[in-house]
């Protein structure tokens, strides 16, 4: 068990300051991402170093499509996170056996520096921390990602966005690039769904830029939960105002899956249409996700309309951009390694 990094004692209480929960603990308690636990008047994490997954991955499948193209990439996990999304695709990590109730983390133990010789031997440009919410493992990530940059590699966030202010800048210098889902735009949605909040997630998206961040943004799309166009204008300009037209935008489908296992998949005419729309509206690079082979996985040039990069899935079949320009036209392509 290690110290945690935020937290502060106010009367009987300590009170977690890394996520927007801001759990009040009693002794022993455990807080609702189910891996921080209060001692006496300290906060531990009960995840640092306890890896529940590790696996080499394409870029694309955090997915980020302007970060490197077609570089692999080491990934990891540990178990817990501090949303409860009813659509969960990794809820054997996020709602673990004995969430809340353990002290006693599964997971393999490897410390920051053994993680950095791995990620080196695998021949990986870096490390992300996927799979589940990488608020939730803040310290192990920390010592590691220092270790990281001090090997020339990359840290990669792949995020619900859901982590207080303080704690998201000081990563300053210490992330590369995210994917931050932005599920909703709506509060009651977000409360409905996951646990979370929508103000929070707003606020996080804002500040990975202004630290010169390297940001994607997903939204897994869900019939009739958040494809009213209404909903969907709203994300688009948000993206648009306040991160800016060449944020690319993953708009991915929804298949049946945990507590909304009874819930229909998302038509892929919806994917298409809302991608339409982004576009038509000055998004320049909008892809879609879970649909394979689609056009939508594909970049084109926002200047002359021309292919750029060709997928399928995860696959680079095509590539068009010379020293981050179109070969075609020489326009600009925003993002990094291009
Ligand atoms: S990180 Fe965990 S313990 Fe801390 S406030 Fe968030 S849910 Fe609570």
């Amino acid at each position: 068990m290690r110290e945690a990094l935020f937290y502060k004692k106010e009367g009987e209480r300590v009170i977690c300051t890394l996520c927007p929960h801001r759990c009040s603990l009693r002794d022993g308690q455990i807080g609702a991402c189910g891996v921080r636990v209060r001692n006496g008047d300290k906060l531990h994490t009960l995840v640092y170093g306890k890896l529940a997954s590790i696996a080499v991955d394409p870029i694309e499948k955090k997915p980020l499509f302007h970060f490197y193209p077609s570089k692999q990439i080491l990934s990891i996990a540990t178990v817990g996170c501090n949303m409860f999304c009813k659509f969960c695709q990794n809820y054997t990590l996020s709602f673990f056996d004995g969430k809340g109730k353990t002290l006693n983390i599964y997971g393999q133990d490897v410390m920051p520096e053994r993680l950095v010789e791995i990620a080196i031997s695998y021949d990986s440009m870096g490390i992300a921390y996927t799979y589940n919410e990488p608020t939730v493992f803040y310290e192990f990530i920390k010592d590691t990602s220092i270790l990281m940059k001090q090997s020339g590699l990359k840290n990669v966030w792949v995020t619900n966005g859901f982590i207080e202010e303080e704690a998201q800048l000081s990563l300053k210098g210490l992330v590369d690039a995210v994917n931050n889902d932005l599920k909703f735009f709506s509060d009651k949605k977000y409360k409905k769904y996951t646990g979370g909040r929508l103000r929070p997630v707003l606020e996080t998206l804002k500040r990975w830029k202004k630290m010169g961040v390297w940001l994607e943004v997903t939204t897994l799309i869900i019939p009739e939960v958040n494809d009213d166009p209404a909903e969907i204008d709203d994300i688009i300009d948000f993206i648009l105002n306040e991160l800016g037209d060449e944020t690319p935008w993953h708009i991915s489908r929804f298949h049946p899956h945990f507590k909304m296992a009874n819930h229909y998949p998302t038509p892929p005419i919806t994917i298409r249409k809302i991608r339409e729309r982004a576009l038509e509206k000055g998004l320049k690079f909008v892809y879609s996700g879970n649909l394979w082979g689609d056009e939508g996985e594909n970049t084109y040039c926002p200047n002359c309309g021309k292919l750029l990069i060709k997928r399928t899935g995860y696959n680079i079949e095509e590539y068009n951009i010379m020293n981050s320009k179109c070969k075609f036209c020489g326009y600009k392509i925003s993002g990094e390694g291009l």
